[in-house]
């Protein structure tokens, strides 16, 4: 008889799922944009947010790690995979409210549905406010931990209140902290729904809005191929591709990935690109941008896992 296998801590903080919630060594490459980097030791889909709460009560206890992909929109896996538990949430984690209140509008939806879901809301209900996120793919969850916005606007500013789920429960908090492409959120904690705050207004000028900047997308982003969107936050005072045009790395390409000839601070995967590829042109840019001007350009894409040197 074989010797029964020895219950590891990963075992032990996932018990109590249903199975379907769980997959072990789940590539993550294509649960996002740029289809690079390794698995994820399990990857879980919560069904509810007590279940949310369950799971990181347990890898609490267990001491595993945790960490969360939204729609992988802004997110570098590393090519070493992601050890313990990544969580995805669904869409449909807890009944979307919408209500209506005087001439203003909230609208409550899931930290994992698609940033486009508030925006239709926003259409079916005659209502205007979120029109800058329009076209920004990823989930909710993304979207309110990265601030995610345009120069027209951004999430935060339109967020009442936000839903977090921690190992001792699930609450509404208001008031979060943010910045540009940052909210502080509590450590460990997962956005699990978000209330949105919308308005009665100009529609034909909120549509014309939203034609305008999906028009602006599609001439200037290279979309047709992997990428996550903008490489570094653009620095104080400058444009952050503009400064990698500077130093002359529009278009410089290292082992499949490249920063895209459209728009120098985004990289494109040609194919098969690994997070060491992406990495490197990322240091590249950053050593000559400072050698250059003297400005440190800072990644607004996170990473996630392990980065193999
Ligand atoms: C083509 C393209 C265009 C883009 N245009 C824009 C733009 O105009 N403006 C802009 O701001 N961004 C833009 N982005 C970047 C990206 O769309 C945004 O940052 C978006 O908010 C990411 O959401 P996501 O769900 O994909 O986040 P992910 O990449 O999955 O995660 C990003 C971070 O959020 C955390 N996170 C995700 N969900 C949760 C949760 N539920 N609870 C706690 N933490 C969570 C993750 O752990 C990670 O740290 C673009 C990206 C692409 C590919």
């Amino acid at each position: 008889m074989m010797p029964a296998r020895a219950l590891t801590a990963l075992d032990a903080a996932l018990e109590g799922l249903p199975a379907a919630a769980v997959q072990r060594d789940a590539p993550l490459a294509p649960w996002c944009s740029v289809r690079v980097g390794g698995a994820a030791e399990a990857l879980v889909r919560p069904p509810n947010v007590d279940a949310v709460v369950g799971v990181l009560r347990a890898a609490r206890e267990h001491g595993v790690p945790v960490a969360v992909l939204g729609g992988g929109a802004n997110t570098l896996v590393g090519d070493g995979g992601v050890p313990g538990i990544v969580l995805k949430l669904p869409a449909d984690l807890a009944p979307e409210q919408i209500e209506r209140v005087g001439e203003r509008g909230r609208v409550t939806v899931c930290a994992g549905a698609a940033i486009a879901r508030v925006v239709t809301l926003m259409k079916l209900h005659r209502w205007v406010g979120a029109e800058f996120l329009a076209g920004i793919p990823g989930t909710l969850g993304g979207a309110v931990t990265m601030n995610a916005g345009t120069k027209h606007g951004e999430c935060m500013s339109i967020v009442e209140a936000v839903e977090l789920a921690t190992p001792d429960g699930a609450g509404f908090v208001e008031g979060l902290s943010f910045r540009y492409r940052h909210t502080e959120l509590p450590t460990g904690s997962v956005v699990t729904r978000v209330r949105f705050a919308l308005r009665d207004g100009d529609l034909a000028d909120s549509q014309r809005r939203m034609d305008e900047d999906l028009g602006y997308r599609k001439r200037t982003q290279p979309l047709s191929q992997p990428n996550f969107g903008s490489v570094f936050t653009n620095p104080p005072g400058h444009f952050a591709g503009q400064l990698i045009e500077s130093v002359k790395l529009k278009g410089h390409r290292i082992g499949n990935a490249q920063f895209s000839t459209l728009h120098a601070n985004w990289i494109v995967n040609l194919g098969q690109a690994t997070a060491k590829d992406v990495t490197s042109l990322m240091d590249l840019a950053q050593q000559r941008v400072r050698e250059a001007t003297g400005v440190e350009l800072t990644p607004e894409v996170q990473r996630l896992g392990v980065f193999l040197p």
